[in-house]
């Protein structure tokens, strides 16, 4: 069966063994970020709906399990936010009935989250990603660009919500972009968001692909480091990043 919606398993340097599912098709999100190694977002929207139909990705995840493939998690991830399809929460029972087995990551932007009855929908996974890269409104504009409307403040409520109700794991990634939220004043603002967050892991990352916009540049291991142990002391922290030169 040649596969539409799945791809890989690729070897991920934090999840292991990853076959991933993308429920979008075309570049489809909310954010249109900086850094976003998918391109330039082709449609901005917070709008749900079923981009991929279900079914088909239910079959092509039935076809490719039933062969009892070793992995360590099969992870929502491709060329968008995955919460935009609104069949997650039924591919993921799905999966759960069906191949219990296997343990189910989601990464998302988290800003689907204010709306918190996605939270019920994202709760069936066993380790939810999301991220938060900055919490100065205009900070935040300038890395992930969002839909006109979204507000910081409000992700940031969304994902204390995701952490109350959700017990799974939780991991904080927060993608540094040099000269951008990279000061002390919004490193500040987003070490003491992680807090209010409760995350069990933090994980600074530096571009690693070409992002969209040329002028995004990598920052170095080191830097980062130096940023874990000044701000993000309080967390277990992975770092995602090349040596600096
Ligand atoms: S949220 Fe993710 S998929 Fe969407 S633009 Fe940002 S990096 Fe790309």
């Amino acid at each position: 069966m040649m596969y539409k919606y799945l791809f890989g398993p690729i070897q991920s340097r934090r999840l292991g063994r990853s076959l991933g599912i993308n429920l979008l098709c075309g570049k489809i999100c909310n954010f249109n970020c900086v850094y976003c190694e998918c391109g330039r977002t082709e449609r901005l929207t917070g709008q749900r709906a079923e981009y991929v139909p279900r079914n088909e990705v239910i079959a092509e995840l039935t076809d490719f399990l039933t062969t009892g493939p070793k992995l360590d998690y099969i992870t929502y991830a491709g060329s968008g936010e995955p919460l935009l399809h609104n069949g997650i929460g039924e591919i993921t029972a799905f999966l759960k009935d069906n191949f219990p087995l296997y343990k189910v990551a989601l990464l998302t932007n988290g800003a689907v989250f204010v709306n918190h009855n996605v939270i019920d929908e994202a709760m069936q996974c066993d380790l939810i990603v999301p991220s938060l890269d900055a919490v100065s409104p205009d900070i935040f504009n300038r890395v992930v660009r969002p839909l006109p409307g979204t507000c910081p403040d409000a992700v940031i409520e969304g994902l204390v919500m995701l952490r109350k109700k959700y017990s799974g794991a939780l991991w904080l990634e927060i993608f540094i972009v040099p000269g951008v939220n990279d000061t002390k004043h919004e490193l500040l603002l987003l070490a003491s968001a992680a807090k209010r967050i409760s995350p069990d892991r933090v994980q600074l990352n530096s571009l690693d692909r070409k992002g969209t916009e040329a002028w995004v540049k990598p920052i170095g291991q080191e830097t980062l480091q130096v940023i874990a142990a000044k701000y993000f002391g309080a967390f277990s922290v992975d770092i995602a990043a090349k040596k600096d030169q």
